[in-house]
């Protein structure tokens, strides 16, 4: 028999409502789970108490009949969201201590729902990286594992998609600015989609680049992707860039025939030095939607080449203003001050102190292209690459393409500390097929696609219109349906 923790969210919500086993049940499973799990670190802060405490609740309302989609559901919760009374870092020391008086808009509907809070899920420092190296608490591990090396989870959500993956968790929250839900998503065959921007509230989620940033869901599967996505979607008044349309049920199309959409598969996605096997997998899934009655058609997106230098503008320059605010004054730490210290020792030593390496070199690199003498040959410029890049996919939107595949990484997930020493470029340059989503506010999902060669997971990208979730979620059922990614992982580390 699946034990519970590995069922999907879809199984537990049915199995929950017909009374099979209970929450308590439920979590009671998760929370063993995540204590065997410490070698991942994955989840770096359980309460059990509270877990149990929100399934007890869940239980009291799931005997009342009629409970919504995630009563009962335990979750994850990146270490980015805000959570009421429990400490919140972006795994950053320089928040140490830091216990929210507030709750994020996501995070307070998935309460509202009768969600669990399963714990939180480790991450880059301030979502800043694609390997969860930049971690306050240390990396995430990936369950998948094909020798004796520990991988990467991929990040920043690394810690949210190992956790869903090694089952801890039945989803998990995470963010996504340049490709934080996706690329994990790939690198642990797990399904990860980040909606359109605007869909979700970033009211309550630690800021990094505030028009890039995204909240969404990481799924074992495109169904559950769609419940937990719903429920964390809709209009918030203290975001002023939330999206006031209503939100659609995400589940209504899953299922329907792909026939007669039109899919994309865009040229200047074939980069040099992509390996074979990704250009195979790539291949496959578009034949796969043929099969389906998709037609495949060939786009063009031409500023694709700059996408991943103009996101290495912005995003740090969005990061420098935000991350402003950690002064050592009102959020978390303060360095030890000596006799003779002023304020602006209190400033530059808190910052010395409190921010990792490459927090500080993304500070830096925002303060330079904002600086009065450079602003206009690089911030300018990159926002200018920006608007190049939305036109190019309103461009080909225009010519009725639904949806556009591309694979969702150059590689599978790669070794801890292969890429963390090397030349920051190289890591920069996992996000080369994510960031453009990001910049031109689209949503994008990953599902996984294959093993590759090695044995590991591989993602497939689509990219959707803005604001067609439900359409995009039916494409990826659909092709998930077809793919049928069966692969277990090994559980080595209980
Ligand atoms: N890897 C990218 C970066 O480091 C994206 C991170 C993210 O999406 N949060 O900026």
């Amino acid at each position: 028999m699946t034990k519970l923790n590995e069922l999907t969210i879809t199984a537990a919500r049915d199995a929950l409502r017909a009374k099979d086993f209970t929450a308590v049940e439920l979590s009671d499973a998760c929370i063993k789970a995540t204590n065997d799990a410490k070698a991942l670190n994955a989840i770096v802060r359980l309460d059990e108490d509270r877990a149990r405490l929100d399934a007890k609740n869940a239980d009291a309302l799931l005997a009342k009949g009629d409970a919504p989609n995630l009563c009962g559901i335990p979750l994850a919760i990146k270490d980015i969201y805000c959570v009421k009374g429990q400490q919140t870092q972006a795994a950053s020391h320089i928040l140490d201590g830091f216990i929210p008086p507030y709750e994020s808009t996501v995070t307070s509907k998935l309460w509202e729902q009768g969600a669990v809070m399963m714990g939180t899920a480790n991450m880059d420092e301030f979502a800043m990286g694609s390997s969860n190296e930049t971690s306050c608490y240390g990396a995430a591990i990936n369950p998948w594992k094909n020798d004796d090396r520990d991988l990467t989870p991929g990040g920043s959500s690394g810690g949210s998609a190992a956790a869903v993956a090694a089952h801890l968790a039945l989803g998990a929250t995470a963010t996504d600015t340049g490709g934080s839900i996706r690329q994990p998503a790939a690198f642990t065959g797990t399904v990860g989609i980040k909606p359109t921007y605007g869909r979700c509230s970033r009211y309550g989620i630690i800021a990094f680049a505030s028009s890039l940033d995204q909240a969404g869901p990481i799924n074992k599967s495109v169904q559950d992707a769609a419940i937990m996505l719903e429920a964390m979607c809709g209009h918030d008044a203290k975001d002023s860039t939330s999206s006031p349309r209503a939100v659609p049920n995400f589940e209504a199309d899953l299922g329907a025939s792909l026939k007669g959409k039109k899919i994309g598969i865009p040229r200047e996605y074939r980069v040099d030095g992509m390996p074979a096997e990704i250009d195979a997998i790539w291949e496959k899934g578009a034949d796969m939607l043929r099969d389906l009655g998709a037609e495949i058609v060939d786009i063009s997106l031409p500023m694709t080449k700059h996408a991943l230098a103009a996101y290495y503008v912005i995003a740090p320059a969005e990061a420098s203003s935000n991350l402003a605010r950690y002064d050592g004054v009102r959020f978390g730490k303060r360095a030890e001050l000596g006799a003779g210290d002023g304020i602006n020792e209190m400033y530059s030593k808190t910052r010395a102190a409190g921010f990792g390496a490459e927090v500080k070199r993304r500070i830096m690199i925002g303060t330079y292209v904002l600086s009065a003498g450079f602003y206009d040959a690089y911030y300018t410029r990159a926002q200018k690459i920006r608007t190049q890049i939305k036109a190019d996919f309103e461009n080909v939107y225009a010519q009725g393409v639904d949806a556009i595949l591309t694979p969702t990484t150059p590689s599978p997930a790669f070794g801890i500390g292969d890429m963390k020493d090397a030349d920051p470029v190289m890591m920069y340059l996992n996000d080369v097929f994510t960031v453009t989503v990001n910049m031109a506010g689209l949503p994008g999902i990953s599902i996984p696609a294959g093993l590759s060669s090695n044995g590991l997971p591989l993602g497939l990208q689509l990219i959707g219109q803005p604001f067609e979730e439900t359409s995009l979620l039916s494409i990826a059922h659909g092709l998930e349906s077809q793919i049928q990614f069966n692969s277990k992982l090994n559980q080595w580390w209980t």
